[in-house]
C-alpha cells in the first residue's frame, strides 16, 4: 500500500473520505463478518465500523512504535491491575478527526452511528478511579507524544453489573468479551511462562539461585492500540490472559475422568478469569496474589526482553525504560526485576539495584490502613520462594544501611522494614514499593503531603525529596470534548477552535464570565444534556424528573468514606423539612445517585438500599413530588458517567476529610460547570483554589480535625444531640420509616453511626445541612449561579491529563513531551 488508511491531518475532501469509510466499513462486513449488508445486525454494522476505525488507528501505532524504536527513545511502562476504559469506539473517531466522515458513510448505508456507538459493551476493567486514572493516562501518553505501553490483566470477566431488585444491588457476571473484542489483537508468539511454588538451588555464582517452580502457566499478551488526538500518536494496551501449559489431560481424559483432565487447565485460566470487585481492601486471597505477579512478571519479562534485543546490554535500563507502578498492585516488580538482572542475566546484587530502583517509581493512592496491601510471609514463601527471599535480601541490605548511618540512633526499625512483624510476619507491599523506587507520588497536594506526615513519615525521614506530588488528571478528550459536544461547540466559539489542541486556551472564558447571553447559552446546552439523562432515568427507573430542576449528583464507588450515607440523610432531612412547609418556594431538586458496592461489602449495600427505599418514599409523595426526586441509577460506568456529567449541576465530593486521596470525577464535573459541594480533600481543595473560594461550597471539618477527633472523639449522643434534626432523621430511618415491610433493616446502620462516627457523618451533618441550604440561595440567583459555573470551566482546564502526564514524563520519568499538546490551564 502506498497510502496509509489513516489522512486524519490531511485538509478533508470529504465526500471521498466517506466513499472510501463506506468501501471500507462494507469491505469489513463481507470478508471479515461474512455478513451481507441486507442481513447485517445493528452489532455487525458496529464490528465493521470498529474494525474499519482500527485500520486508520493501526496504521498510527505502527508509525509511532517504529518511530520509538528507531530513535531509541526512552519507553514509559505503565504497571496497573486495573483499565477502566469504556467504550472505545467514539473516543478513537474523535481523535482521529473522522467522527462526521464515518457517521456520514454509517447514514449513506442505513445505520445510526450513534445508535451502534450505545451499543458498544464497556471495557470494565477496572473498579473506579484508579483504573480511569490508568485508562486516561493511556490516551494522554498517546496525546503528547510520550512512547507508552500499558500493561495489565485481560479479565474474561469485567466489573460486575449491577442490577436493582427490589431496592437492593444484586450482581450479574459481565461479560464483555462475549462477541469478541474487535479492537484487540492476539499475540500468540509474545507468550511468557510464569511460575509458582517449586524449590530453590543455589548455582556456582554467588547471589545466583535456580528457582525451579511446581507450577508454571503461559502469560498470552493481547495488543490494543490506543490513538491520541489528532491521529499523531498512538500506545498500546498489552493485556495478558493465562493459558495452561497443559490444557488437556489425555490420561485422565482416557480414563474418564473429565474433570480432572481439565484440572490444570481451569486452575491456570482462573488467574485471568475476574476482576476482584474490591479496590479498597486486598482480597485475602492467593488468587489475587496469583494475578498480581502473573501481570507484573509477564510485563517484565516482557520489557526487559525488548530492551535487550533491542541494545543488547542491561546497564542502560533505566536511560530506556521508566516503570510506573499504579498503586502496590504490581510492586512485587521490584523483586521480579532483581531476579531478572541476577539470576537469568548473572548481574552482581548491587548493580541490579542500582539498575532496578533507577527504573521503577510508584503512585500511592490510598493511606486507608486497611486498605494498605500487605501479604503473609509464609504464603509469599510457598507461592514465590525465591521472590520472598530477594525481598528478605533487600530488607537486610536497606536496614543495615539505615542503622550504618544513623549510628544505631532514632530510627525505629521495625516502622520502615519490609517486614511487618506485629501482625503474623506479612510484607508489606507499600514498603518494598517505596524502598525499591527512585520516586514516589500522591495523586493530590494533600494526600502526598499526608503521605510524608503520616504512613510513610519514617520513610520520608530517610529518604527525604522521594515524595512528589502529581495532582491527578482527566482527558479533555472524552470528558468534555467527547461527552459534552455542545458545550465543545460553544467554548470553541469563545476560546478559538483551537481549544482542542490546546486546553489552556479554555482560560479566555473567564474573560465572559458575567456574559448574560452566554449564560443562556449554556443554560440551554445543560438543558438538553438533562433532558437526555432524564430520558435514560424515566427508563431505568420509571421515574420522571424535571429538566428544570437542580440536578445534584453523586456518582462514584459505594463507600463509607465517600459518604453517600451523609448525602442520603440530608435528603431526608430536606423531605421532613418541605412537608412542614410545602407552601415555602424550595428549589425543586433532583438527587441523583449511582456507584457500585463491592459484593463482600454490607454496609455499602445497605446504603444502596436505603437510597433506594428514600427514593420510593420521597417520590410517592404528593406534597412534595414536585419539589424533591430521588433516584439510584443502576450500573454505574464509565459510559453512565459520560451522559450524567454533563446534565450536572451540582456535584457532590464530600468525602470524610484526609481519606479521598485526589478524585478525578471532582474534576470532570467542574470542567463541565458544575458547582461542587465538598470537604476539604483531595483535589477538591485545587479546584477550589483555582477558581476561588466563592465559585465552590466547602463544608465540614479539615483533615487534622477529623484526626485529632479520631484521637479524642466526641461522644455521639453529645453530637446529635446537637445537631438540629438529626435525631429525628436517625430515629426515622432506624424504626422503618422508609423500610416499613421490613422495620429493622437499617437498625444495624443506624447503631453503627450511633456506636463510632468513624467516617464524621454525623459531626459534619450539620455543616453540610447549610452547605445545601446555599446552593439553594445560590440558585435562585441563576445569574450568580452561572457566573460561577462559567469560573469552574474556565479554570479547570489545569486537571487536563495532558498536564499530569507532562508532570510525570518531567520530573519523574525524564521523558520529552510534544511541545505543542501539553498547554496547562
Ligand atoms: C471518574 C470515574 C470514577 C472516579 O470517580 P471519583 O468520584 O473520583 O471516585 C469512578 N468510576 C468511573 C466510571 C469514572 O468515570
Amino acid at each position: 500500500m502506498t497510502e496509509t488508511a489513516s489522512d486524519a491531518s490531511r485538509p478533508a475532501d470529504t465526500a471521498g473520505r466517506v466513499e472510501a469509510l463506506k468501501a471500507e466499513i462494507l469491505r469489513k462486513l463481507t470478508y471479515s463478518l461474512g455478513k451481507n449488508a441486507s442481513v447485517a445486525q445493528p452489532h455487525d454494522w458496529l464490528t465493521a465500523g470498529i474494525l474499519a476505525a482500527r485500520d486508520h488507528v493501526v496504521d498510527v501505532w505502527h508509525r509511532s512504535t517504529r518511530e520509538s524504536y528507531e530513535t531509541g527513545r526512552k519507553r514509559v511502562y505503565y504497571l496497573s491491575l486495573e483499565f477502566l476504559i469504556g467504550r472505545s469506539l467514539a473516543d478513537a473517531l474523535n481523535n482521529l478527526g473522522l467522527t462526521g466522515a464515518m457517521a456520514q458513510a454509517m447514514r449513506e448505508l442505513g445505520v445510526d452511528l450513534a445508535a451502534i456507538e450505545t451499543i458498544e459493551p464497556d471495557a470494565a476493567l477496572g473498579n473506579g478511579g484508579l483504573g480511569r486514572l490508568a485508562a486516561c493516562y493511556l490516551e494522554a501518553m498517546a496525546s503528547t507524544g510520550v512512547p507508552a505501553l500499558g500493561y495489565g490483566i485481560r479479565y474474561d470477566h469485567g466489573l460486575f453489573k449491577q442490577r436493582i431488585d427490589g431496592g437492593k444491588q444484586i450482581e450479574v457476571p459481565e461479560d464483555w468479551l462475549s462477541f469478541r473484542n474487535p479492537w484487540e489483537f492476539e499475540r500468540r508468539e509474545a507468550s511468557y511462562k510464569i511460575g509458582f511454588g517449586g524449590s530453590l538451588t543455589a548455582t556456582q555464582k554467588p547471589g545466583e539461585v535456580f528457582w525451579e517452580p511446581e507450577e508454571t502457566v503461559f502469560a498470552v499478551a493481547y495488543d490494543t492500540p490506543v490513538v491520541g488526538w489528532r491521529g499523531r500518536d498512538a500506545t498500546t494496551l498489552r493485556l495478558w490472559r493465562a493459558r495452561a501449559m497443559h490444557p488437556l489431560s489425555l490420561d485422565a481424559f482416557n480414563q474418564g475422568d473429565i474433570v480432572g483432565a481439565v484440572a490444570e487447565r481451569n486452575r491456570a485460566e482462573a488467574i485471568s478469569k475476574v476482576l476482584y470487585p474490591n479496590d479498597s481492601t486486598p482480597a485475602g486471597q492467593e488468587l489475587r496474589l496469583r494475578q498480581e505477579f502473573f501481570f507484573t512478571s509477564a510485563s517484565l519479562q516482557d520489557l526487559v526482553r525488548r530492551h535487550y534485543r533491542q541494545f543488547g546490554r542491561l546497564d542502560n535500563l533505566a536511560d530506556k525504560v521508566a516503570i510506573q507502578l499504579n498503586d502496590t498492585h504490581p510492586s512485587l516488580a521490584v523483586a521480579e526485576l532483581m531476579r531478572l538482572l541476577v539470576d537469568e542475566h548473572g548481574l552482581p546484587w548491587e548493580e541490579a539495584w542500582t539498575i532496578t530502583s533507577a527504573t521503577i517509581s510508584y503512585t500511592n493512592h490510598t493511606l486507608l490502613p486497611e486498605a494498605l496491601e500487605t501479604w503473609p510471609v509464609a504464603l509469599m514463601e510457598r507461592l514465590l520462594p525465591r521472590h520472598m527471599q530477594i525481598i528478605f535480601g533487600i530488607n537486610a541490605r536497606f536496614l543495615e544501611e539505615v542503622r550504618r548511618s544513623s549510628g544505631g540512633e532514632n530510627v525505629d526499625l521495625s516502622t520502615i522494614s519490609l517486614i511487618d512483624e506485629h501482625h503474623g510476619r506479612r510484607v508489606r507491599m507499600a514498603h518494598l514499593a517505596f524502598v525499591g523506587s527512585h520516586t514516589v507520588n500522591g495523586v493530590s497536594a494533600l494526600h502526598s503531603k499526608l503521605m510524608e506526615q503520616t504512613v510513610f513519615a519514617p520513610l520520608h525521614a530517610i529518604f527525604p525529596g522521594r515524595i512528589t506530588n502529581v495532582t491527578n488528571g482527566i482527558t479533555p478528550r472524552r470528558w468534555l470534548f467527547g461527552a459534552n459536544p455542545g458545550l465543545t461547540k460553544l467554548l470553541q466559539e469563545v476560546c478559538g477552535d483551537d481549544l482542542t489542541d490546546r486546553i489552556g486556551n479554555i482560560r479566555r472564558l473567564a474573560a465572559h464570565t458575567g456574559d448574560a447571553a452566554l449564560h443562556q447559552r449554556l443554560a440551554a446546552i445543560r438543558r438538553e444534556n438533562k433532558l437526555k439523562l432524564a430520558k435514560i432515568i424515566r427508563q431505568d427507573t420509571g421515574v420522571t424528573v424535571d429538566p428544570d430542576a437542580l440536578f445534584d449528583v453523586q456518582i462514584k464507588r459505594i463507600h463509607e468514606y465517600k459518604r453517600q450515607l451523609l448525602n442520603i440523610l440530608e435528603t431526608i432531612a430536606l423531605y421532613d423539612a418541605i412537608r412542614s412547609e410545602p407552601y415555602r418556594d424550595w428549589a425543586p431538586r433532583v438527587k441523583i445517585f449511582a456507584g457500585k458496592a463491592a459484593s463482600n461489602y454490607g454496609t455499602a449495600k445497605a446504603i444502596i438500599n436505603l437510597i433506594n427505599d428514600v427514593a420510593v418514599v420521597v417520590n410517592n409523595d404528593i406534597t412534595t413530588r414536585d419539589r424533591l426526586k430521588v433516584v439510584f441509577l443502576p450500573n454505574y460506568n464509565v459510559s453512565a458517567a459520560e451522559v450524567i456529567i454533563p446534565a450536572a449541576d451540582v456535584s457532590e465530593q464530600i468525602s470524610t476529610a484526609g481519606m479521598e486521596a485526589s478524585g478525578t470525577g471532582n474534576m470532570k464535573f467542574a470542567l463541565n460547570g458544575a458547582i461542587t459541594i465538598g470537604t476539604l480533600d483531595g483535589a477538591n481543595i485545587e479546584i477550589g483554589e483555582r477558581v476561588g473560594a466563592d465559585n465552590i461550597v466547602i463544608f465540614g471539618m479539615t483533615a487534622e480535625e477529623v484526626e485529632a477527633a479520631k484521637h479524642n472523639p466526641r461522644p455521639t449522643s453529645e453530637v446529635i444531640a446537637a445537631t438540629p434534626h438529626l435525631e429525628g432523621v436517625l430515629d426515622a430511618v432506624a424504626s422503618g420509616a422508609y423500610s416499613p415491610r421490613e422495620r429493622d433493616r437499617y437498625l444495624g446502620l443506624v447503631e453503627g453511626l450511633r456506636a463510632n462516627d468513624w467516617f464524621m457523618v454525623l459531626n459534619d451533618f450539620e455543616s453540610y445541612r447549610q452547605a445545601q441550604r446555599r446552593i439553594d440561595s445560590l440558585w435562585a440567583d441563576q445569574g450568580k449561579w452561572w457566573r460561577m459555573s462559567v469560573t469552574n470551566t474556565a479554570h479547570c482546564g489545569w486537571f487536563s491529563a495532558d498536564r499530569a502526564i507532562g508532570e510525570y514524563a518531567e520530573r519523574i520519568w525524564h521523558v520529552p513531551t510534544s511541545p505543542d499538546t501539553t498547554a496547562g490551564g
